[in-house]
């Protein structure tokens, strides 16, 4: 799949469910309206659809959220998806995941053939993470971690920067992943989906915070990049990865790789615009792949050149009306 920019598309994320057991403040609203069961795919026609992505030239797949551990047999798709690793097809099957489940599913995880996870914590400490996440406990997520350690897997830690809230943690949090043997990505808020509260309040820009490490940290630019919205750096300090996704400050999308599927079958050419293309309908007229396959080529002919993010006083009101639980970040 090439689109019309010349960029190849091999990394499809397909968020599993738009549900989730925390409420994040900058993710969701706290009393969010979920879809009706009857509007998910069913595990089956997931798995139809991704190994249709695969067949396309997808390598990496990533199962994301709401929280995907949180979805009913959830690992039914994983162990069915692991099949197109065993032949070679597919190079990565990973998730990104709150870790509430992890302690229970690692192990299996690992067994699968799944090698690295993506895990969101935003903080070190439990009161703090109690009021960032809602309803979240940190110490459930601290056994998912060393679940997914003892399993072998790579860990990396996602953490939202957030004004105010967790701005002068950043040290600890290198310190701590540097030990326990993680990367971190530091990530800036995005103005998706309407939450409670002022989005400019908890904005920081990662610049920012750049700079500010560099007094306590040797940071050296390294060439790694996953095809994403990620710069990364090595510390030389603990020699672990530091990435920065900063989607409002710098452009990222002359090397985008991807694209985004909803749990509705909706396919999202871009994080950061409307247009998308309902392969529902596709997926369930027909038992041949074929008018779904042009379906989803039709639409990599429309992925647009990039995204157009702000925030600022003037423009507060989300540049993207979709929460990011619905396709995932
Ligand atoms: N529930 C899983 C988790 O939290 O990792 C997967 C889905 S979550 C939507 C994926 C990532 O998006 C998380 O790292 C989360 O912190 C991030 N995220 C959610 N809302 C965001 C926003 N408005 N701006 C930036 N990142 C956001
Ligand atoms: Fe749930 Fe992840 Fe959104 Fe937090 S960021 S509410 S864990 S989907």
């Amino acid at each position: 799949m090439i689109d019309p920019f010349g960029r190849t598309i091999s990394y499809l994320r397909v968020s599993v469910t738009d549900r989730c057991d925390f409420r994040c403040v900058y993710c969701m609203a706290e009393d969010m309206t979920f879809l009706p069961k009857a509007e998910i795919l069913s595990l089956e026609e997931l798995d139809r659809l991704c190994s249709t992505f695969v067949g396309l030239g997808v390598r990496k797949l990533r199962l994301t959220g709401g929280e995907p551990l949180v979805r009913k047999n959830i690992m039914s798709l994983i162990r069915s998806l692991g099949r197109h690793l065993d032949s070679g097809a597919l190079e990565e099957l990973t998730i990104t995941t709150n870790g509430s489940q992890l302690a229970k599913y690692a192990q299996e995880l690992a067994e699968i053939g799944v090698r690295r996870v993506n895990v969101s914590l935003d903080t070190l400490d439990p009161e703090k993470f109690a009021a960032i996440t809602r309803w979240g406990k940190l110490d459930k997520v601290m056994d998912g971690l060393a679940a997914a350690k003892d399993a072998g897997l790579d860990v990396k830690i996602n953490a939202v920067a957030l004004k105010g809230v967790n701005e002068d943690e950043f040290d600890d949090l290198i310190a701590w992943c540097g030990r326990d043997g993680y990367d971190l990505t530091l990530i800036e808020t995005m103005p998706m989906g309407d939450i409670t509260g002022d989005r400019t309040d908890q904005y920081l820009p990662l610049s920012m915070v750049r700079s500010r490490l560099k007094d306590r940290w040797t940071l050296t630019d390294i060439d790694y990049s996953t095809g994403g919205p990620a710069r990364y750096m090595r510390i030389e300090e603990t020699g672990r990865r530091l990435g920065f996704i900063t989607p409002l400050t710098h452009n990222f999308c002359e090397s985008c790789n991807r694209v985004r599927l909803t749990c509705t079958g909706t396919l999202y050419m871009c994080l950061g615009q409307e247009d998308a293309a309902d392969l529902r309908p596709v997926l369930r007229s027909s038992e041949s792949d074929e008018p779904l396959i042009a379906a989803i080529h039709e639409a990599i002919d429309r992925k647009p050149k990039g995204h157009d993010f702000v925030i600022d006083r003037r423009h507060n009101r989300p540049a993207v009306s979709r929460h990011m639980s619905v396709t995932g970040g």
